[in-house]
């Protein structure tokens, strides 16, 4: 049994802004259930989702603020949840990294290095709580002190920094240093030093014991300039000690067989049930009902990562090809502009859904018969699992968590039975129209179709199995 800490900025349900706060509500729950006794620790936002009021442990004093320690749990398990309570950083409306208006807090870097000092008290058993971990796992830029700073304590506990996006990186000038009375002989260009500026995230890269990101592919791109964002070099410095562990999903949510969500409850075992769940979204989408007709669907924020200028290029084409298209999604503004003119003009063909809506992104899962996610990047990504696991195929780019995560159908795949979707490589419109093209052939050749729905919703994407992964890291260090 290993006591682990768990930093992060974010843990759903409590508050969430991304895919952090998954990791951060799922793993430790995961790993208590593998018998390990895991606290997690973040800070007392104002915006805080509180099943149950925080309860007084302590006060801890760092960098002249007494800073108090509330304890309280993970809703629906008994893993326990410490919250560095300081009102002046912390008790404010917004989200954890922007105000009501969405400005950064000016004071962002202040905040997260008390947050920082206050883990390493508590893992260096210093709080008066009497609980010494034997690990403690980062998360992100907002926890990158706490390894640097416990690389100078004596008999510290190991220390994990897990990567989920390299774009964000903290970085501040370098009179952020002197003002948060960090100490000396880490700012240096192997420490805290970027060009001359404080950089949180290098604490955890320069100095945690183990580096992981989400998935393998995305530890290896992140070594190269294209990902890495400058720190490429350090990373493929350390990369001995870097790994990737893909996140699991919450199989309990996404599970076709229970999903109250949908229309019509299905399994591999009964296929065609999950066909009256295309009609009843093809009925609501305002799309002609036919079953024989593909329907292609994408779910996501409409950002560059994600690769929307793709499909922007290939829609003119696709509305000549018999298939439907549906997309759920919110963001860059002109991109919703052009889809839902694709939408006018092709009102048989594409239907568009602006906005944020969870009940209808289980019924696309649901009812589609092909998930398009042609990423740029994609340091893990769901969609891609949640489509497998309802039997929607998904047509995917070959990058990070993608391409870890989907088998492309090739005659070697479809023989061992291992093909659950077709990939594509190069971020160009005619690689994914190829792709399409690839998918509507098979389509048309029902035995071989249902094969990969259940070559695909067959594979276990559950957190037990990674949460296995992180054990064994765990126990090397
Ligand atoms: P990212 O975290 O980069 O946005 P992921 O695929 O890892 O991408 O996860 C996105 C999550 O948010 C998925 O659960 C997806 O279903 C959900 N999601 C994204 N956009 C929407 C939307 N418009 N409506 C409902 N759910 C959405």
């Amino acid at each position: 049994m290993k006591k682990i800490l768990f930093a992060s900025s974010e843990t759903h349900p409590l508050i969430k802004t991304g895919g952090l706060a998954d990791v951060a509500g799922s793993l430790p729950i995961a790993l208590s259930e593998l018998g390990q006794e895991v606290r997690i620790i973040m800070p007392n936002y104002q915006g805080i989702n509180n099943y149950e009021p925080g309860r007084y442990l302590c006060t801890v004093r760092v960098n002249n603020c007494d800073v108090n320690i509330l304890e309280t749990h993970l809703p629906n398990s008994g893993v326990i949840v410490w919250l560095v309570d300081y009102p002046p950083f912390f008790n404010f409306p917004g989200n954890p990294y922007v105000d009501e208006a969405g400005l950064p807090w000016p004071d962002i870097g202040d905040r997260f290095a008390l947050f920082c000092r206050i883990v390493v008290e508590v893992a260096m058993d210093r709080a008066y709580l009497n609980w010494k971990p034997d690990v403690v796992h980062c998360n992100d830029w907002q926890t990158g002190l706490v390894p640097a700073l416990l690389s100078l304590e004596h008999h510290r506990p190991a220390t994990i920094f897990t990567i989920h996006n390299m774009a964000y990186q903290g970085v501040f000038p370098s009179t952020t240093y002197t003002l948060l009375n960090l100490p000396g002989q880490l700012w240096n260009p192997n420490g805290l030093e970027y060009h001359g500026m404080l950089s949180f995230i290098k604490g955890g890269l320069s100095f945690a014991d183990r580096i992981t990101t989400v998935s393998p592919t995305y530890a290896e791109e992140i070594q190269k300039p294209e990902f890495g964002y400058g720190l490429e070099g350090l990373l493929a410095y350390r990369r001995d000690i870097l790994s990737g562990i893909i996140n699991g999903i919450d199989t309990s949510v996404w599970n076709p067989s229970t999903d109250a969500h949908i229309t019509q409850t299905y399994s591999a075992d009964s296929l065609p049930d999950k066909k009256l769940n295309k009609t009843v979204l093809q009925q609501q989408l305002g799309l002609p009902i036919d079953a024989e007709t593909p329907l292609f669907a994408l779910i996501g924020r409409l950002v560059d990562q994600k690769g929307i200028d793709l499909v922007l290029s290939c829609l003119p084409e696709m509305t000549h090809l018999p298939l439907q298209f549906t997309l759920l999604g919110s963001g860059d503004k002109s991109v919703e502009l052009k889809l839902l003119n694709f939408a006018r003009l092709y009102p048989e063909k594409v239907a568009i859904t602006i906005g944020y809506d969870e009940h209808l992104a289980h019924q696309i899962e649901a009812g589609a018969d092909m998930f398009l996610m042609p990423s740029r990047f994609e340091p893990c990504g769901l969609n891609q699992m949640y489509s497998q696991r309802y039997g929607t195929l998904p047509i995917v780019r070959k990058t990070g968590g993608l391409a870890d995560t989907v088998v492309d159908t090739l005659p070697g795949s479809m023989a061992d039975g291992t093909a659950s979707g077709f990939v594509f490589s190069d971020a160009v419109p005619a690689a994914l129209l190829e792709a399409i093209k690839r998918s509507l052939v098979l389509f048309d050749n029902k035995p071989v179709w249902e094969k990969l729905q259940r070559n695909a919703m067959s594979k276990d994407f559950s957190w037990l199995n990674s949460a296995n992964q992180y054990m064994e890291l765990y126990r090397e260090i």
